[in-house]
C-alpha cells in the first residue's frame, strides 16, 4: 500500500487553543498532516484563563513536557481545587476538590455513609474534612498524589494556576520544533470554493493566499472561520448563565500562596483570585443586566487584597456555544467554538477535549461525515454537560439579597439539570457518565456545598454498624490530617521544584 498524502492543515490563531492544537497535531499525527499557523502578533491573544483542571497534566505528558521547566516558564504555582466563598449563604464556603472523598476503596462512594450518619445524629465533621485534597487546601500543602492506591494520599489529583500570556509562547517554541511553521499576518477575508462551499484559503492583508485541506479556527471570539466565512448559529444561554462580562487586575502577592483558586460570590456575580508565582490574578465576571462596568471595576477594586499592578481591564463574552464544531473542512477549537465563563476553569479542559477528538477522528484521504458527525456529538456533550454544572452553582442558592442572585435562584434551569439534583436529593445518587469532564466527587462536592442534601442514603450503606462506621470516619479524617500536616508548605514546595526565572 502507498504511503496516504499528507493533509495540509491550516490553524488559524495562535493563542492557547491555536498553539496547543498546532503543537499537538505535529506530536501526534506528523506522517498524516503538516501544520501551518497563521496568527496576528499586532491583534494579539485574550491573555486571561489562569485556572486549569488535572487533564492538562495528560497533554502535557503526550507533548513530553517536562513539569517543572513548565511551571517555571509560566510561573506557575499547583491547583488543588476550588474554593467557593458565600455562594448558598453569605459566609458559607466549601471547595471542590480534584479527587475523592473517603479513601475511594469500596462500592459505595463515601459520602453515603456519611449521609447515614448524619441522619442518624451521629457526630460528624464536615464532608471536606474526609478528602485529603481539601485538608491539604486549608492547611496550604502539596506533596504529589502517591501511585499506591491502597493509601490515602493517593486519592487526589492535581492542575496548575499559570500566567495564561506565557503559556502560548511555551508551546509556540515546542510546536516550531516539531515542525509547525508560523505565518504572521492579519487574515482580511476567507475564500470558500464555489463549488463544494468548502473554506479554500485564507486572505491577509498583505496580499498573501493560505491555501488548505484542513482548517483548525483557534480565532477567538470572532470566530473567522466557523463564525463568520461558514455562518454556524451560535447557541445563546445567557438566560441560564447570565454572567456576559469580567474586569481583570493582577495585584502583588500580599495573602498566602494557596493551592487553590477562590471564586468568591459578589452581588452581581463572582470574583476570582489566583496565586502565582509572581502574582496574583483577580477578575470580577459580571452580569451587565445587573450592574456596570464602573459599579463592578470598583467593587474588584476594592476587593483585591493587594496593590493593583495594571489597570483594571474589561472583557465582554456571551456564554454558549456554535451548533456544530466541525462544519465542511472547518474545525473550531477554543473561543471559536464557544464559551462557558471561568467558574470551574473549563475552557482549556474544552479545548483539549476538541484536540483529542479530532486525532482520535482525523480525516484520512477525505473527511467522511461520521467522523465529523461524531466529533460534534462529543462536543455537544462535553458542553451541555459543563453548562448543567455550572449552572448548579447558580441556582442552588439560599440567597435572594441581590436581584443578580433572586433572579438565578428562581430561573428555569434545564431538564437535564432538573433530573439531576432531584435525584441526588432523594438519595444522594450521582448520575453516571462514563466519559466527560466532572465526575461523581465533583458533583457531590457542589451538591453538598449548595446546601442540597440528600433526604436518604443508599441502602447499602446501612450494612455496617453505626457506632463501627462512626469510629473508622472519625479515624479516617484523623488520618488524613496527620498525612496532610507532614507535607511541605505549598510555597516552599514551588520554590524547590519550580522556580520562576528572574530577569538577570
Ligand atoms: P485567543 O487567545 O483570543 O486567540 C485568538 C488568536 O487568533 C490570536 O492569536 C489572534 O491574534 C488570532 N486572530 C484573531 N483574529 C485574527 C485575524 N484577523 N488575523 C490573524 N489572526 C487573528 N480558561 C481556562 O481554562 N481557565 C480559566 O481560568 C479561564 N479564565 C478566563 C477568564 C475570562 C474572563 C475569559 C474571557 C476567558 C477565560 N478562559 C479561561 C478562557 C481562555 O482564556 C481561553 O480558552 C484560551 O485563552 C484560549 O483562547 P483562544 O486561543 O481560543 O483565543
Amino acid at each position: 500500500m502507498g504511503e496516504q498524502p499528507k493533509l495540509n492543515v491550516v490553524v488559524v490563531g495562535g493563542g492557547t487553543a491555536g498553539w496547543m492544537t498546532a503543537a499537538a497535531l505535529a506530536k501526534l499525527l506528523p506522517t498524516r498532516c503538516t501544520v501551518t499557523l497563521v496568527e496576528s502578533e499586532a491583534i494579539g491573544i485574550v491573555g486571561v484563563g489562569e485556572a486549569t483542571l488535572p487533564h492538562i497534566r495528560g497533554f502535557n505528558e503526550r507533548l513530553g513536557i517536562n513539569e517543572a521547566e513548565f511551571m517555571a516558564a509560566t510561573r506557575a504555582t499547583f491547583k488543588l481545587g476550588i474554593e467557593f466563598e458565600g455562594w448558598s449563604r453569605l459566609g458559607d464556603s466549601y471547595i471542590h476538590p480534584f479527587g475523592t472523598f473517603g479513601s475511594g476503596q469500596g462500592d459505595l462512594p463515601f459520602h453515603q455513609y456519611w449521609s447515614r450518619l448524619r441522619e442518624q445524629g451521629a457526630a460528624i465533621s464536615p464532608l471536606g474534612d474526609y478528602s485529603m485534597a481539601v485538608t491539604m487546601a486549608h492547611m496550604n500543602r502539596f506533596a504529589r498524589p502517591d501511585p499506591d492506591p491502597a493509601r490515602i494520599e493517593s486519592t487526589f489529583n492535581y492542575a496548575y494556576q499559570f500566567d495564561a500570556t506565557l503559556f502560548a509562547p511555551f508551546l509556540r517554541t515546542i510546536g516550531e520544533k516539531l515542525g509547525a511553521s508560523r505565518i504572521d499576518g492579519r487574515i482580511v477575508d476567507v475564500d470558500l470554493d464555489g463549488e463544494s462551499g468548502d473554506v479554500a484559503a485564507l486572505r491577509l492583508e498583505d496580499g498573501r493566499r493560505i491555501e488548505g485541506d484542513l482548517f483548525i479556527d483557534c480565532s477567538g471570539f470572532v470566530s473567522l472561520v466557523l463564525g463568520k466565512a461558514l455562518g454556524e448559529p451560535f447557541e445563546d444561554w445567557s438566560h441560564w448563565l447570565p454572567c456576559d462580562r469580567a474586569v481583570a487586575m493582577p495585584c502583588r502577592t500580599e495573602t498566602p500562596l494557596t493551592p487553590y483558586t477562590s471564586a468568591i460570590a459578589m452581588p452581581s456575580g463572582w470574583r476570582w483570585r489566583i496565586p502565582l508565582q509572581h502574582r496574583t490574578g483577580n477578575g470580577y465576571v459580571y452580569s451587565s443586566s445587573f450592574t456596570d462596568d464602573d459599579v463592578a471595576q470598583s467593587a474588584l477594586v476594592g476587593a483585591v487584597e493587594g496593590e493593583g499592578i495594571a489597570e483594571p481591564r474589561v472583557l465582554k463574552f456571551t456564554a454558549g456555544r456554535r451548533t456544530r464544531s466541525w462544519v465542511r473542512n472547518c474545525v473550531a477549537v477554543g473561543l471559536a467554538s464557544g464559551f462557558l465563563e471561568p467558574l470551574e476553569s473549563t475552557s482549556i479542559y474544552l479545548i483539549q477535549a476538541a484536540i483529542s477528538g479530532l486525532v482520535e477522528l482525523f480525516p484520512e484521504n477525505e473527511i467522511s461525515p461520521l467522523d465529523r458527525d461524531e466529533f460534534n456529538r462529543l462536543i455537544d456533550m462535553e458542553y451541555d454537560r459543563i453548562r448543567d454544572f455550572l449552572i448548579l452553582h447558580y441556582h442552588a442558592t439560599e440567597r435572594s439579597d441581590s436581584p443578580f442572585w433572586d433572579y438565578v435562584r428562581t430561573m428555569t434551569v434545564p431538564d437535564t439539570l432538573e433530573e439531576k439534583i432531584e435525584l441526588f436529593r432523594r438519595r444522594g445518587r450521582v448520575v453516571k457518565y462514563r466519559e466527560g469532564v466532572f465526575l461523581d466527587a465533583s458533583w457531590v462536592a457542589v451538591y453538598m456545598g449548595q446546601r442540597i442534601i440528600p433526604e436518604g442514603h443508599d441502602i447499602r450503606g446501612d450494612l455496617p454498624p453505626l457506632d463501627a462506621l462512626a469510629r473508622s470516619a472519625e479515624a479516617l479524617r484523623g488520618e488524613i490530617r496527620a498525612k496532610a500536616s507532614r507535607m511541605p508548605d505549598h510555597r516552599s514546595h514551588v520554590e524547590a521544584y519550580c522556580p520562576m526565572a528572574v530577569a538577570a
